[in-house]
This record gives C-alpha cells, structure tokens and sequence, in this order.
C-alpha cells in the first residue's frame, strides 16, 4: 500500500457534475485463487489494459454511486456505504462477477474520503461523489464471464446535477425506448443500462427537457423512474399528503434514496404508498388536482422538483409549476440528515474512520 501520498489540500470552488475528479484512487484486483487483494491508494492514474478485455468488450461492468458530506463540525459523513455495498454485491452477482465484502467496500471509501476531503469546499451545497465500479480483466474475446477483476474507487467534488439551481426540471416520457424488462438487469447498477439510454435523453433535450420518464416494457403504460433517479407523486395538500413511488417490479433500481424519502416521509407524518401507475392514471390526476408535486430523486440528483411532462398526447404542468412544499420539506430533511444536522435513528450517516 502507498501511504507516503499527501492529503488533498486544493479545494474546488465551481465542480460541477462528474468532472473534477480528486486526486486519489483506489485500486484492488481479484482471482479465483487469492481472492481480493491488499486495496492500494494511489495518485489518479490512467490504466494500461489489454484491448482484447472481456470487461470492454462485453460490458461485464458494475457501478455505484454515492456521496460523502462536510458535517457542521467539520468531519465527514459518508451517506448509507453499507447500503451500497449491498447494492453493489447484487449488481455484481447478476453480472457472474465477484462479491466485494461489504466491509471492505466501507472502508475503502473511508480511505479515501479521508485522503481527497481537502478538495470539498465549505460550500454546503457541494460533496464528494464517490465511485466504486469493477470490470472483468481477462483478456480474451471468448464469450464467458472474466476470471480475474479490477476494483476501482475513484470520486468526483459534485456541484448541482442539474446545475446550482433547485426549481423545477421539465420531462419527456419515451414511448419510443424502454429502459428495462422483466428478467433483464432494470433492478442493478450495471454499466450496461445507460448507453442505451442516452439516444432517448437526447430526445428529452431536443424537446426541451432535462430528463426522461421510462414506462414499462411490457404494456408501456406504468411509470417507472427516470434516468438516473426514482420518482414520487404526491397526492393531496399539506399533513395530508401521501407520498407515492411506483413499485418495485423488479425492473426498477432501488434507489438508496428512494428507501430514504419512503422513511423521511412517514417520519413527516405523511402515508406512504407503492404503486403501479399509469401514465393516464399521472395525467388524470394532476389535471383534477389530486396530485399536486411530483420530484425525482437520487444520490446525485438529490430532490430534484418536476414542473411540466412533455408527452406526445399533450403536455401539461404539475400543481402551480414550481416546487411544492412537501418536495421543498423532503429535500430540506434529507440534506439536514446529510450534513449531520437531524437526528439520525437509523445510522445512515457513517463516519470516516
Ligand atoms: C443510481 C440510480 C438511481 C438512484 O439510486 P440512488 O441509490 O438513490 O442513488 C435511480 N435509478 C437509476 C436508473 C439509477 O442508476
């Protein structure tokens, strides 16, 4: 293991979204015969690999995604790791990949939070996006799952997805693309679901939106999510409000921050609800008034409004357009929670060691 590396110290005031990476990395390799080995920490650096690897060719790739906070005294948090270890495991296995234990995959990522935290400004709005992914290395072309894999943790200093504002993001439901279906891989973070995606995402730019709502495959009328983060109606006004999300059918990514909201809401005092919505149903309801907030959430979208569905049955507006008060509430719980600023019952927020 390299220990001599500095701690950051440069800190990053506009980061925006993906790209300005820390600059650290943590690497772990993997074969049948010695298991995982030693994690290493080194400088971000570029990989030498073979061009005939399985892991290029057939997208024998799993991801997660996960952020660390400045907490008010100063210290990091680190949100729900052991969730997305689990998570991470699930992804993996579906791809005949190894498990990480979940304990290392922890505390890998309090190594290195604790190297790279320097890049995080004070600025509340910021974190430390972190990324953890593992690739099949063999190099061979044979159509057959890898014999030996590559752990790698890398991170990012994140502003806003959706840049620094938190109004209202505008959608378009894809009836010309699905994202997932029964017995494919809808339901784990795996490289392989979101290349895929992105031809009907530029379809949403085009018509002026920033994300796209997926319907199921099958009958191509329940919602599901959207692009990297779950979705919730609300329904009703005020404390009697109920909190919707559609159900988890197995073609869905259980979003750690879906479980989150699902808590925080009932914690509010509002009914909680799993459903499977159709899209006539969405219309209807928001054109009679009983849903009046509908937000997308995620770890990197956070709690993020929806003011206006772009569909090729007619377009409309969501409540008054703007963020509701249960979403603005939501969001405001989660963040607290985030910061280390609420009481935290259920230990989400795991301090570096
Ligand atoms: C990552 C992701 C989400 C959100 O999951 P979180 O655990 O809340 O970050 C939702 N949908 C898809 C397709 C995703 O890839």
């Amino acid at each position: 293991m390299t220990t001599t590396l500095e701690p950051t110290t440069q800190v990053v005031a506009n980061p925006g979204h993906g790209e300005s990476f820390t600059e650290h990395m943590i690497s772990m390799e993997w074969n049948e015969q010695d298991g995982w080995s030693t994690p290493e920490l080194t400088p971000l650096q570029n990989l030498s690999i073979h061009p005939g690897m399985i892991g290029l060719h057939y997208g024998q790739v799993a991801f997660e995604g996960l952020k660390a906070h400045r907490r008010a005294d100063g210290s990091m948090g680190v949100w729900r790791s052991a969730d997305h270890a689990l998570r991470f495991q699930r992804s993996c296995a579906r791809l005949a990949m190894p498990e990480l234990p979940a304990d290392v995959f922890v505390s890998v990522i309090d190594q290195l939070i604790n190297a790279d935290q320097g890049s995080l400004s004070d600025d509340p709005s910021h974190s430390i996006y972190i990324r953890p992914m593992m690739f099949g290395t063999d190099t061979s072309l044979m159509l057959r799952p890898s014999r030996t894999y590559r752990f790698l943790l890398m991170a990012f200093v994140a502003g806003g997805f959706f840049g620094e504002n938190t109004e209202s993001v505008s959608v378009f439901v894809s009836h010309d693309y699905v994202r997932a279906f029964p017995g494919g891989t809808g339901n784990v973070k795996i490289a392989g679901n979101y290349a895929p995606s992105f031809l009907a995402q530029r379809e949403a730019e085009a018509a002026g939106c920033q994300q796209v709502v997926w319907l199921d495959a099958v009958e191509r009328r329940y919602l599901e999510e959207m692009g990297g983060m779950n979705m919730f109606l609300v329904r009703g006004q005020g404390a009697d409000a109920q909190v919707i999300t559609p159900q988890l059918t197995g073609t869905l990514l259980p979003g750690v921050t879906r479980n989150t909201i699902l808590t925080l809401a009932e914690r509010l005092g509002h009914r909680v609800g799993e459903e499977r919505i159709t899209l006539e149903q969405w219309r209807r309801e928001c054109a009679d008034g009983t849903i009046s907030e509908v937000f997308a959430c995620g770890t990197a979208a956070v709690v993020t409004p929806v003011g206006k569905v772009r569909d090729r049955d007619g377009d409309w507006t969501i409540g008054t357009g703007t963020p509701g008060p249960v979403t603005r509430a939501l969001r405001t719980a989660l963040t607290d929670l985030h910061h280390g600023l609420a009481a935290d019952p259920a230990g989400w927020l795991h301090a570096t060691r």
